[in-house]
């Protein structure tokens, strides 16, 4: 997480500025508001490192707030998954806030509006508001009710809290400009009437803040001193300032709002609301399926805090929204992975071979290195003895000089053990290969000799002794979309593009010390990629996720 020695973004060279334009250190302080409506996800990720890194970086203390002001779609299971989320990713926040902790206030200074002739109560139907909103080359008109007297008004916001009236029958607005070329400031809506229960405050309420209004107020209480956001809140910069006017007290901190681009990964979607559809839909199994760009569903396919976080800081903070390619998130998952995942053995598309030569009912119990990249990672014992199960794409029976794996005739190594040579093979009645005969040279046992001393041979394989091996669901995934950018289509919904294979199942063989696996815990099979023990996990059923292909092997599958 040092970002000394790297140049800085745009966003901390406005800090920069600040702090050199009158900014105290000790005055910084930032938060990440994501609102409750859903799981985080891989965007979000970019904003908590972004707003924690600054918090880091300044040794200022960084909020997480809950922007929960639509009891509608918000839940305390969304707000407990957000915090599992931001400490997993390696972040401590200050204080834990929200936006709900503030309604009082928000309505002490919404009454403090209307006494100063700034907000109306509105009475109109929402389309005939719609119909006086203008558009962005015509001005707006007055409402009829915008000159209502405060005594009026006030009574009116009175009986809109104490749910005297119907749900969408009032609103309360700000009184800004009509003609405004900001289409935003034509008296914006401060307060509607919902009358819905809170997960947080429950009842007490029955109207709710929006949005732009709650936002930079709850930044002030909180003496926010930078408010980061999506670019598609630069429009909405000027009635953030507009709002702030009407409360800021000059002997206090005034929030700055400033925007930056939102990430989007390509293959897949980043939105709740679509997440949500995905979810809802039965597309996927839960938010924190495998193949969701959640953070969860990161989590459980076995990506690591570390490779996300150096994925988001390689991507930077950009000004202009872009697509960043998945393949990018997938090269640090494997970079961090290589360095700390045990390397083991596990065969996922088993042929059986059995050595001729081989004692029946023997057993050894071979040395095989952990990580061959962190020697503290030591080793372990793994059992050899006659018949063990080799990937059936590692065997032919005829091949040219390039194909280093076994063919008849000729020689391999197999990892930790022997050196065998493959004889013959039965094959079933449709011609399947369904078992290899093979010698081996009893003298070529690794780490027997010196390295010099060794016969070598060109191929390595990875096998798995049928008697001990362990059974595993291993489950594979490909790409959860088969459009780079499915919801950007005009004519097409992003469900069009939903890639029907993107799970498959099968069932693997591997070393039986990874019966003792722990959920979370990610291994290398050898050849294979990196894989992580799933939630699903029984006391007698163990089940990996592929986290990743050691090389970007879908790439080139891609322009076949
Ligand atoms: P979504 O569309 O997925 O619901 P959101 O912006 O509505 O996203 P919030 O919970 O409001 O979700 O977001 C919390 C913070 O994360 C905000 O500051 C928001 O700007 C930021 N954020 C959300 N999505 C992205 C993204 N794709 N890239 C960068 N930052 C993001
Ligand atoms: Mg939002």
């Amino acid at each position: 997480m040092s970002e000394t020695t790297k140049s800085l973004n745009f966003i901390e060279q406005i800090v920069e500025e600040d702090l050199v334009n009158g900014y105290t250190k000790d005055e910084l302080r930032f938060r990440f508001p994501p609102e409750p409506n859903g799981y985080l996800h891989i965007g979000h990720a970019s904003s908590i490192c972004l707003n924690f890194g600054l918090g880091l970086r300044y040794n200022a203390p960084v909020n997480l707030r809950f922007d929960d002001t639509n009891p509608a779609k918000e839940e305390q299971e969304f707000v407990d998954a957000i915090k599992k989320d931001v400490a997993w990713l390696g972040y401590k926040w200050d204080t834990e806030r929200y936006a709900s902790d503030y309604f009082q206030q928000l309505y002490d200074w919404a009454v403090e509006l209307i006494k100063k002739g700034k907000a109306y109560v509105d009475d109109q139907s929402s389309e005939e508001m719609a119909l006086q909103k203008g558009t962005p080359t015509q001005p707006g008109t007055n409402s009829p009710n915008r000159d209502r007297s405060i005594e009026e008004n006030l009574q009116l916001f009175e009986k809109m809290k104490n749910g005297d009236f119907e749900e969408g029958t009032h609103v309360l607005r700000a009184k800004i400009d009509m003609g405004s070329s900001n289409m935003l400031m034509r008296d914006p809506i401060m307060y509607r009437i919902l009358h819905k229960a809170h997960h947080r405050t429950n009842t007490d309420w029955c109207i709710y803040p929006m949005y732009d209004w709650t936002h930079g107020e709850s930044d002030y209480i909180e003496q926010v001193s930078h408010s980061f956001c999506t670019l598609e809140f630069a429009m909405h910069r000027e009635l953030y300032n507009w709002f702030l006017d009407q409360v800021y007290d000059e002997n206090k901190i005034r929030p700055k709002q400033r925007e930056f681009a939102r990430r989007n990964l390509s293959h897949t979607v980043v939105s709740k609301r679509k997440l949500a559809q995905l979810v809802e839909k039965g597309v996927v199994k839960s938010w924190d399926d495998p193949r969701m760009p959640t953070i969860s569903g990161l989590r459980r396919r076995g990506y690591t805090p570390e490779a996300i976080r150096n994925f988001t800081d390689a991507i930077g903070i950009a000004k202009r929204d872009n697509l960043i390619d998945v393949s990018l998130l997938e090269f640090q998952v494997r970079d961090h992975l290589n360095k700390v995942a045990p390397r083991v053995m596990g065969v996922l598309d088993p042929l059986k071979v059995v050595i001729t030569n081989y004692p029946e009912g023997e057993v050894e119990w071979l040395d095989a290195e952990n990580n061959p990249e962190d020697e503290s990672a030591g080793s372990r014992k793994v059992p050899f003895s006659r018949e063990f199960y080799i990937e059936k794409e590692d065997f032919r029976e005829e091949a040219n000089k390039k194909f280093f794996r076994l063919k008849l005739g000729k020689e391999v190594r197999l990892k930790n053990a022997y050196i065998i040579k493959a004889e013959s093979c039965t094959k079933d009645t449709d011609g399947n290969i369904i078992e290899v005969q093979c010698t081996y040279d009893p003298k070529s046992k690794s780490g027997s000799g010196t390295e010099e001393s060794l016969r070598k041979v060109k191929g390595t394989l990875h096998w798995v002794s049928i008697k001990h091996a362990v059974q595993a669901e291993v489950r594979l995934y490909d790409r959860l979309f088969t459009d780079e950018s499915p919801d950007t289509h005009k004519d097409k919904d992003f469900m069009e593009f939903v890639n029907p294979d993107s799970l498959k199942i099968i069932t693997a063989y591997v070393e039986p010390h990874l019966k003792e696996a722990k959920i979370g815990d990610r291994v290398q099979f050898q050849r294979m990629g990196y894989f992580c023990v799933d939630p699903d996990t029984t006391a007698g059923k163990l089940v990996f996720n592929r986290t990743v292909g050691l090389r970007d092997s879908w790439a080139k599958i891609a322009q076949k």
